[in-house]
């Protein structure tokens, strides 16, 4: 008898620690806007859900498990609706979107004729999304720890960042890269490990841009998007990183980006680049801040960032020459150059670098604080 006793303590034990491990924790809820313009949008929950009138909170239906429910806007009463889980807690909630997988629930909003679909995703659920989008799971774990820490800090910061559109973050790169419910063994490590984690500065939770490589030395923040930060100043990168990129150009080419008026390209003014150096027309870093281009009937003056976005180029940190019937750019890394290099993340973890000493690199004077 008690050995019978004994194996349903031991049975019921088992089943509820299973069912445990599975009930995630607590985080705080995100909106993330997912599509706008949508006519007819088919959920399909996980478990049973109810669907509400966001502006009285009123159930409006029961929403059954593993069914497809197929919202249409032109039957939609409400101006926006929720679905929420009936029984269990947001966070161990699924959907799938039009077939597309996501945690947590789901809002439309009507919006002129059409509606917006959002997200409701916990904000560690969110980061499983957006971790793997935005670094490669085969990074090493210190690196996958300091994205994460940046990719939460930077939700955090910028949240209602997309209010006037009805929701707190878009999905693209725009705001950060989310591709719903992901998983992969390295990022959930890394999201798991550093849960609640954030970079503060100032008591305040700090804006932790990132970009692909720096190419030899970050950016000033202000010298790129003009508000200054103190934590977001341009750094030397302790290791010698990536090769430098080359771009050409014909001549023909080159001038026809400048439109009708401009004739052929006569000559460059732009000072020649060393990293970490900066002149008249350079940035502390060396980027380049403006660029003289003279065409046979007109001359151009460009910022490093027009000059970027006209010719696709990688980064604004480069030298520009005209060399015979070709313009050549040369230049080093990728992206903005503002706050953590991904590709320096990963250089500085394989040099074993912890987490805290990468973001203590890119984020100078930004501390790290749990807040849940
Ligand atoms: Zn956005």
């Amino acid at each position: 008898m008690l050995k019978k006793i004994l194996i349903a303590v031991m049975i019921l034990f088992v089943a509820t620690s299973t069912a445990q491990a599975a009930q995630k924790a607590w985080s705080p809820e995100l909106r993330i806007g997912l599509q706008s313009g949508v006519k007819k949008v088919t959920l399909n929950f996980s478990a049973p859900c109810v669907m509400i009138d966001a502006s009285n909170k009123r159930q409006l239906s029961k929403i059954p498990a593993l069914k497809n429910f197929v919202v249409d806007f032109s039957e939609l009463e409400a101006s926006a609706i929720e679905f929420r889980p009936k029984e269990i807690l947001l966070q161990n909630l699924f959907v799938t979107i039009d077939g597309k997988k996501f945690s947590g629930g789901v809002r439309l909003n009507k919006v002129n004729g059409s509606l917006t679909v959002i997200n409701l995703v916990p904000l560690e659920e969110y980061l499983r999304g957006v971790v793997s989008k935005e670094m490669s799971p085969s990074f090493p774990i210190e690196a996958l720890k300091a994205q994460t820490i940046a990719a939460r800090s930077f939700a955090m910061k910028n949240r209602k960042r997309h209010d006037k559109d009805g929701f707190d973050l878009c999905s693209t790169t725009h705001c950060q890269m989310y591709d719903g419910a992901l998983t992969f063994d390295a990022t959930d490590k890394a999201i798991d490990e550093t849960r609640g984690e954030v970079l503060m500065f100032n008591g305040k939770i700090a804006d932790a841009n990132f970009h692909t490589d720096s190419g030899g030395m970050t950016e000033n923040v202000g010298e790129v998007w003009g508000t200054a930060a103190p934590y977001l100043i341009a750094v030397k990168e302790i290791l010698k990183l990536g090769e430098p990129w080359t771009l050409k150009f014909t001549a023909k080419d080159f001038s026809s980006r400048f439109g009708e008026g401009f004739g052929d390209v006569r000559s460059i003014n732009l000072s020649k680049l060393t990293i970490g150096q900066s002149a008249i027309d350079r940035s502390s870093s060396g980027r380049v801040k403006s660029a003289q281009i003279i065409g046979s009937s007109k001359t151009v003056n460009l910022t490093g960032a027009d000059l970027r976005r006209k010719f696709s180029l990688p980064s604004t940190l480069f030298d520009m020459r005209l060399d015979g019937g070709l313009i050549i750019f040369t230049g080093y890394g990728s992206g903005h150059g503002v706050g953590m290099s991904q590709t320096g993340a990963k250089s500085y973890a394989l040099e074993g670098w912890s987490y805290e000493k990468i973001l203590a690199h890119y984020y100078q004077g930004a501390t790290l604080k749990k807040v849940y």
